[in-house]
């Protein structure tokens, strides 16, 4: 019973982690709070789903060739 309980505790710190990356990625729009997706690279921006607005912010992605 003790591997269950330890599997168990693998999973939830699993869900944890993909939550809390799942947060951190999807930005709030900051016009209407709505979920945003990043889109572009240079640089990043957020596109609100629910109204449109595009955020963009200071992070600069790049493809290793500058
Ligand atoms: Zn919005």
């Amino acid at each position: 019973m003790e591997m269950v309980a330890f599997i168990g505790v693998i999973m939830i710190a699993g869900i944890l982690g993909w939550a809390l990356f799942r947060f951190v990625i999807q930005a709030a729009c900051p016009e209407c709070g709505g979920a945003a997706y990043a889109a572009g690279r240079r640089p990043v921006c957020y596109h609100c789903k629910e109204c449109g607005h595009v955020h963009r912010t200071n992070i600069w992605q790049s493809k290793g060739t500058n």
